[in-house]
């Protein structure tokens, strides 16, 4: 989830069309829809966007083996867990992710204790 500083509202996936040339850029929805708020956000390249996640992931994770191993043992878990779910089910569940691991974003003393918490939840 992207969330522009500027305006407050999320960055939404759009499939572009310029003149014949196809390409996926991500634009803020202020300027998809009537939000009400004066937006000046830029149109971005998804190409742009992984580019950069890429080295912000890198930068988190590097030397940081703790964090690592704590992550991949909740990928691991939530996709075991998740398999007979449906679709809709695993997308709920992305998105309580995806909000944890923005709050968490900002401190990585906070994930450690989220998962610790994750993992006595799941003690019988
Ligand atoms: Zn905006």
């Amino acid at each position: 989830m992207i969330i522009y500083g500027n305006c407050g509202e999320v960055f939404r996936r759009v499939h572009w069309n310029n003149r014949g040339k196809k390409s996926i850029v991500w634009r803020c929805v202020s300027r998809l829809e009537n939000t009400g708020l004066f937006c000046d956000a830029l149109t971005v390249q998804e190409s742009t966007i992984e580019q950069v996640l890429v080295t912000a992931i890198n930068n988190t994770l590097s030397g940081k083996d703790a964090f690592l191993s704590t992550l991949q043992t909740n990928i691991a878990t939530v996709l075991s867990k998740e398999n007979d779910q449906t679709l809709a089910d695993i997308d709920i569940r992305l998105e309580e992710l995806q909000t944890q691991l923005l709050k968490l974003a900002s401190s990585k003393a906070d994930y450690e204790d989220v998962a610790e918490e994750t993992h006595r939840e799941r003690q019988p």
